[in-house]
C-alpha cells in the first residue's frame, strides 16, 4: 500500500469522504487521491515522493507557481509581528488601495476569507441595496457553497452529482432563478416574469466551473443593458478570473463593467482570502457604513494580506506575465489539438490566456448542457493515463485547468507527449 493509500484509509475514518473539499477525493475519475506533502515551482510532490507536473495550481491561486520566494518572504516578515490582531491594520488599507487601482469598477472593497464569503456577501448587499429578494444565476456556474448558489451548480457540486444540494430550503431555492449560460433570451424572459423582483444577476463572465466556457459576443453586453433598464445589479464573480486573465481580471479585457465584483484565489497569494467590491453607493450599504451586516474575526488577516499584497503588487508591476501566460497557453493548446488530430478526434478545447479545458466532446461547448454531453468515462481514463505519466490534471471534466508562470516550454512539450500516448491508450 502506498503512503497516500494509507493516509486516505485513515482520513475516511475521521473526515467525511476523507477530504476537506469534495473534488479532491477523485470520485469522478476513480482511484485513490494523492496526498501532497510539498510543491515547488510547477511540481507537486506526494507522500510517496512521486513528482508531478501540475495544471491545477491549487484551483487557481498559484499563478506564479509554488513556493514563490517573494511571497514566502512577505509571509515570513509578517509572521514576526503575530498572526492576527482583530483590529485595523495599515496593510488592509494598502491592499484595498491596490485592488481599487487595479480593478476600475471597484471604488470600495471589503476583505473576507474565501470566495464563498465574497459571493454570499455580495448577494446580501445587492438585496439590501435594491430592496428585492430574487436573483438570477446561470446553470453550471459555481459561486461557492452558499445556500443560494447550490441550485444548478457547477464544479464539485455537479461532479458529485448534487447540482441542487439537499439542505437548501425551498424558500432559498425559490429566490434563485436559473438560466442557461449564453442565452440572453432566457434571462429576458425570467426578468419579465419576475418584474421588479430581481436584485442581481450573478455570473462568472468567463466560466471555469463547467469546464472553461466563454461568453458569446453580445451576451455580457445584453446582460448589462437589461440590468440598467430594470434596476438590477450585475455581479461578476471573478474569483477564478480576477488577476488571472489580466491584472484587472476579465473586466480588464471586456468593455462590460459590473456593479459588484467578487474576488478570491489569486488575491490571497495562496492564503485564504476573498473580497467583494464595487460602486461606492452600493458598498456604503455595508456595515458599519450602512445597514447590511457582514463581518469576520479573521477578515483582513495580516499574514493573508501580506501574501496577497505581494502577489498583486507583482502582477500589477509586471503585466508581461499575462502575455507570457497566453503564449504558453497557446503552445499547449496547439500541441493538444495536434495530438487530438493524430488520434483522429476533434475534441473541443476552450481556452483563454492561462485557463483551458479539453472536453471529451466533438461538439462546441457553450453552456452546461453541452459541457455535460462530454464523455465522462473517457475523461476519467484519460486523467489516470496522464497521472501515470506524471501529469496531474483536475480530477473532473467540469473544471478549468490553470497554467502558472513556472510552466516552461520543456514541460509543455512533456505534457503534449503524454497527451498523445494517453489519448491513444484510452480511445
Ligand atoms: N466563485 C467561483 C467562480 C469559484 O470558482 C469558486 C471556487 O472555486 C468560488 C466562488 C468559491 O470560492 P472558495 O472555494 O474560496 O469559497
Amino acid at each position: 500500500m502506498t503512503t497516500s493509500e494509507q493516509l486516505f484509509q485513515r482520513a475516511k475514518e475521521v473526515i467525511p469522504g476523507g477530504v476537506n473539499s469534495p473534488v479532491r477525493a477523485f470520485r469522478a475519475v476513480g482511484g485513490n487521491p494523492l496526498f501532497i506533502k510539498a510543491a515547488q515551482g510547477p511540481y507537486l510532490i506526494d507522500e510517496d515522493n512521486n513528482q508531478y507536473i501540475e495544471l491545477i495550481n491549487s484551483w487557481g491561486p498559484m499563478i506564479l507557481g509554488h513556493a514563490n520566494e517573494m511571497i514566502q518572504k512577505a509571509v515570513s516578515d509578517a509572521v514576526q509581528h503575530s498572526f492576527s490582531f482583530g483590529a485595523p491594520t495599515r496593510r488592509e488599507v494598502e491592499m484595498a488601495e491596490l485592488i481599487i487601482s487595479m480593478v476600475s469598477s471597484i471604488e470600495k472593497v471589503r476583505m473576507v476569507n474565501s470566495g464563498t464569503e465574497a459571493t454570499m456577501s455580495a448577494i446580501r448587499v445587492a438585496r439590501g441595496f435594491t430592496g428585492r429578494e430574487k436573483m438570477i444565476k446561470f446553470e453550471g456556474c459555481y459561486h461557492g457553497h452558499g445556500d443560494s448558489f447550490l441550485i444548478a451548480a457547477g464544479s464539485g457540486a455537479v461532479t458529485m452529482g448534487v447540482p441542487d444540494s439537499p439542505g437548501v430550503t425551498k424558500g432559498v431555492a425559490n429566490d434563485t432563478l436559473t438560466a442557461p449560460f449564453n442565452d440572453l433570451y432566457s434571462v429576458e424572459t425570467l426578468v419579465e416574469a419576475n418584474k421588479g423582483q430581481i436584485a442581481a444577476i450573478i455570473l462568472e463572465p468567463v466560466v471555469g466551473n463547467m469546464g472553461l466556457v466563454l461568453p458569446e459576443p453580445g451576451f455580457l453586453e445584453g446582460l448589462r443593458e437589461l440590468c440598467d433598464k430594470e434596476g438590477i445589479l450585475l455581479i461578476f464573480d471573478e474569483v477564478m478570473t480576477g488577476f488571472r486573465l489580466s491584472a484587472s481580471g476579465f473586466q480588464g479585457i471586456t468593455s462590460v463593467q459590473p456593479d459588484l465584483t467578487t474576488l478570491g484565489k489569486i488575491i490571497g497569494g495562496g492564503m485564504p482570502v476573498g473580497a467583494y467590491g464595487g460602486r461606492k453607493e452600493i458598498m456604503d450599504f455595508v456595515s458599519p457604513a450602512g445597514p447590511v451586516y457582514q463581518a469576520g474575526t479573521l477578515s483582513g488577516n495580516p499574514i493573508a494580506m501580506a501574501a496577497g499584497k505581494a502577489m498583486l503588487t507583482y502582477l500589477n508591476e509586471n503585466p508581461e506575465v499575462y502575455t507570457e501566460l497566453d503564449r504558453i497557453g497557446a503552445k499547449l493548446e496547439n500541441g493538444l489539438r495536434a495530438g487530438n488530430q493524430k488520434a483522429g478526434k476533434n475534441f473541443t478545447i476552450n481556452r483563454i490566456g492561462s485557463m483551458y479545458t479539453l472536453f471529451f466532446n466533438e461538439q462546441p461547448v457553450t453552456d452546461f448542457a453541452s459541457a455535460k454531453a462530454s464523455d465522462l468515462s473517457m475523461f476519467g481514463a484519460y486523467f489516470q493515463a496522464m497521472l501515470k505519466r506524471g501529469v496531474y490534471l483536475a480530477p473532473s471534466q467540469f473544471e478549468s485547468l490553470f497554467i502558472s508562470t513556472a510552466l516552461t516550454d520543456d514541460l509543455v512539450d512533456q505534457i503534449i507527449a503524454a497527451h498523445e500516448v494517453s489519448l491513444l491508450e484510452v480511445l
